[in-house]
């Protein structure tokens, strides 16, 4: 029976509704398991931004530092505050959480459940055997890389963001997925554009000198854009992908059309720090704030879900109360049940909250 301390950053559009529920779900873990998860909300984004004069606070950041681990929702999502001329992006709060919490390697795994594979766009027998992990590095490349800005020229306009990737960056992402592969079926597939980019040969030279640390792990290059095409060709052929910042983001938007849904994607973003329980880091889905849906009990609350499954099993070391959650997503949808975005005729269709609670329920069960 433990005691965990966690900050809930929930943020904007359907940000607050799928983290409810996940909290709903979390309370019956607590109950059912008999550990107290203490929660302390606190806000972020656009709430942020008008309550507080910034996207994440000070203080917000020292809540965060002294929690065991955090569970985020979603920024941003209206338009006002997003334009290339707003002073505080939304995102700020991810990428000051990231930076100064040092939670450089992102982990996104993709695992279809049967039941939804003709819930995809991608045909099933495709799908098939799917089950992969997109280790994303976080904290480098052009999202960090200065300089990054609009410039006025005598010749117009220009702009300039900066690729920057330092050799030690490179190896502990690369490491990470190495030993992540330990656990899984032994196979990382190095993802690059080494054939045009200065950092992306830097990379492949890392992982190259990295591998031989790993002798029961195999290592694969491959292109971003091979890489892209090979997601939708042949998807069941890969186990552990790791690539840098950008790559990572759109490849794992791609990749959660194969679990169907954005609404099914959980991550977890991980650095050194141990807490007394486990490794401290940051969960929250892989989609936005949905600003189409928002306040329209239409969300799908399975990513923020199993985003807290992942934070059992790698912030908490609670194991079987991790694979609770996921089996009981598994047993809801087999029910039959299916939020609007993975509609499918002859299912019964829920919204945010129903779907929360048919899942806490079965926890409870
Ligand atoms: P999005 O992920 O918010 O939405 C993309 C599409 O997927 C939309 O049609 C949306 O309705 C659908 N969708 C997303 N999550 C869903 C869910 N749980 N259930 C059902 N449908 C879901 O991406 P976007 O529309 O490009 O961005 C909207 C806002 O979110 C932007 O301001 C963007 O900057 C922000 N954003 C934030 C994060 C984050 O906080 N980590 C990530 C991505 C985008």
């Amino acid at each position: 029976m433990g005691n965990y301390s966690i900050a809930v950053l929930a943020g904007d559009g359907i940000g607050p509704e799928v983290i409810e529920q996940a909290v709903r779900v979390l309370q019956n873990i607590g109950k059912r398991y008999g550990h107290t998860f203490n929660l302390q909300h606190a806000m972020v984004g656009i709430a942020a931004i008008e309550a507080e004069g910034d996207a994440i606070s000070d203080a917000t950041m020292q809540l965060c530092q002294q929690s065991d681990a955090i569970l985020f929702g979603a920024v941003g999502g209206i338009p006002r505050f997003e334009g290339p001329n707003s002073k505080i992006q939304p995102e700020r709060a991810l990428f000051r959480l990231r930076k100064e919490l040092s939670l450089y390697a992102n982990l996104r795994p993709v695992r279809p459940l049967k039941a939804l594979l003709n819930a995809s766009t991608i045909k099933p027998e495709v799908l098939q055997g799917t089950d992969l992990l997109v280790v994303r590095e976080l904290t480098g490349g052009l999202y960090f890389g200065k300089p990054s800005e609009i410039r006025e020229t005598p010749e117009g306009l220009v702009a300039v963001d900066t690729l920057l990737y330092s050799e030690a960056e490179i190896e502990r992402i690369v490491r990470t997925a190495f030993e992540l592969a330990r656990g899984r079926r032994k196979k990382v597939t190095s993802v690059d554009k080494a054939n045009v980019l200065s950092t992306s040969r830097l990379w492949r030279r890392t992982a190259d000198r990295i591998a031989p640390d790993y002798p029961d792990v195999s290592l694969e290059h491959l292109l971003v854009d091979t890489c892209a095409m090979q997601f939708i060709r042949q998807p069941s052929s890969f186990d552990v992908i790791v690539t840098e910042n950008t790559f990572g983001d759109i490849l794992t938007d791609e990749a959660s059309m194969l679990a169907g849904s954005m609404g099914m994607l959980p991550s977890a973003s991980l650095g050194t720090r141990e807490t007394a329980h486990g490794l401290f880091g940051l969960y929250e889905p892989i989609h936005g704030s949905a600003p189409d849906i928002t306040g329209q009990n239409k969300a799908n609350p399975i990513a923020a879900i199993l985003s807290t499954a992942m934070m059992l099993r790698h912030s908490f070391n609670l194991q079987q109360e991790a694979q609770a959650i996921e089996t009981a997503v598994e047993r809801v949808i087999n029910a039959g049940y299916r939020t609007a975005d993975l509609h499918e005729p002859g299912k019964i269709t829920v919204g945010t909250k129903e779907m929360g609670g048919l899942i806490a329920e079965t926890i409870s069960d």
